[in-house]
């Protein structure tokens, strides 16, 4: 475990040659690099590792066994039985020798008759170290990270079966340990995966968005913020279509704003735009949630009337005109002339916004303020 005499250490490497390129420099580097990959030092005590000291002192029979690492500057003990040390100087550690013969048991039958280990402290003091057998750590890139050892405070020697036995623990240590590393490695890369899953998924969404208010926008009037022309295109194809096929009723209402060109030459365009807002809320006031209201183009508006029969439309429109002529804020007051349409008999969308247009006509020849009704010849 530990030499006051120093030994064939890393740090005397050093000192003999104070080349940074010697080989034995560049070996213990990278002995340390593979030693850290395993991010194993100074970790808590964990069940497996325990058990493997346990099994070492049980086969080789001694009071003291240790899976030691072997860092920079100490040695610390990743399990350990019968001492309650942590870590121990590496300049004083039998397992720095150990490791530099990494596929061989290094045993000490009595540290009192060893130059390396005699004066060591913790051989002449407590613990009062005698024998000492470590099998190397033994890394598939050749390193040594540290011992399996086992310590007595007599002198002793291992038997051939319980020298084996501690290699092979020894072996089992590095499986944990690479185990234990790629156990690391797998969790990364599986956090890496989740982080890009969700930056997919959260650009994905924005895209989503974007796509939502891109098409929001190409579907919605700037100036009034009603449905265009397009959406009314396609709502009126879609709800003819389901008014066909469920047979349900199906309503147009045509409004156009009266002499609104009169109404622009004499306050300006931007009153005029106004009063198209103006007229725009009040048709919405008017509508139900499940009705349509779209600007069919300048001061003209549509509204679907889905499940609706003629007389509920007319009373729709009626409260529409109503509406536009009830608006507060204008420079003038303002009318409007609506025509209604009902689906029945009629085979287009196309069919149903003509009957709604010329009823709207209608309304315009009948005096303009006024709700009129366009029956086509039978
Ligand atoms: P009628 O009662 O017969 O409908 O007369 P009118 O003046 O309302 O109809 P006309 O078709 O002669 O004029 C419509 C006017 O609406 C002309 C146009 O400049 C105006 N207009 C259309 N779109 C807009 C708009 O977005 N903003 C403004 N301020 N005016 C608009
Ligand atoms: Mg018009
Ligand atoms: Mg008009």
């Amino acid at each position: 475990m530990t030499s006051s005499s120093g030994g064939p250490s890393p740090t005397q490497t050093q000192g003999k040659s104070a080349c940074m390129h010697d080989p034995a420099n560049l070996d213990e580097k990278l002995r340390i690099e593979d030693l850290r990959s395993f991010n194993i030092l100074d970790t808590p005590a964990e069940q497996a590792y325990d058990d493997v000291v346990s099994l070492a002192s049980y086969i080789c029979d001694t009071p003291i066994a240790l899976i030691s690492l072997v860092d920079e500057d100490r040695q610390w003990f990743k399990a350990r039985q019968g001492l309650s040390a942590m870590e121990t100087p590496r300049g004083q550690a039998f397992c720095a020798h150990a490791i530099v013969e990494p596929d061989k048991v290094l045993e000490v039958p009595d540290a009192l008759l060893d130059a390396r280990f005699l004066d060591n402290p913790l051989v002449t003091g407590d613990p009062g170290i005698r024998f000492y057998a470590g099998a190397p750590l033994l890394t598939p890139s050749g390193a040594a990270l540290g011992t399996v050892c086992v310590i007595d405070r007599v002198p002793r020697k291992l038997t051939e079966r319980q020298s084996l036995a501690l290699q092979a623990l020894s072996r089992q240590v590095v499986q944990l340990l690479a185990l234990r590393r790629a156990n690391a490695e797998l969790e990364l890369v599986a956090k890496a995966q989740t982080l890009r899953q969700q930056q997919l998924e959260n650009h994905q969404r924005r895209i989503e968005e974007l796509n939502q208010d891109l098409q929001e926008q190409t579907l919605t009037d700037p100036l009034t913020a009603l449905k265009n022309r397009r959406a009314f295109d396609t709502l009126l194809a879609n709800e003819f279509a389901r008014s066909q096929r469920s047979k349900s009723p199906l309503c147009l209402l045509m409004v156009d704003a009266d002499h609104f060109k009169a109404y622009n030459d004499a306050f300006g365009h931007v009153a005029g735009d106004q009063a198209l807002m103006f007229i725009a809320l009040a048709i919405k006031s008017q509508a139900r949630a499940y009705d349509h209201v779209a600007r069919y183009g300048g001061e003209e508006f549509c509204v679907i009337l889905p499940d609706t029969k003629l007389n509920e439309a007319l009373l729709v429109a009626e409260r529409i005109r109503e509406a536009i002529k009830g608006i507060i804020g204008l420079r003038r007051p303002m009318t409007g002339s609506i025509g209604v349409a009902y689906s029945e008999g009629v085979n287009s969308p196309k069919r149903l916004v003509e009957l709604a247009d010329n009823a709207m006509y209608l309304a315009k020849q009948g005096g303009r303020d006024r709700v009129e009704l366009f029956l086509p010849p039978i």
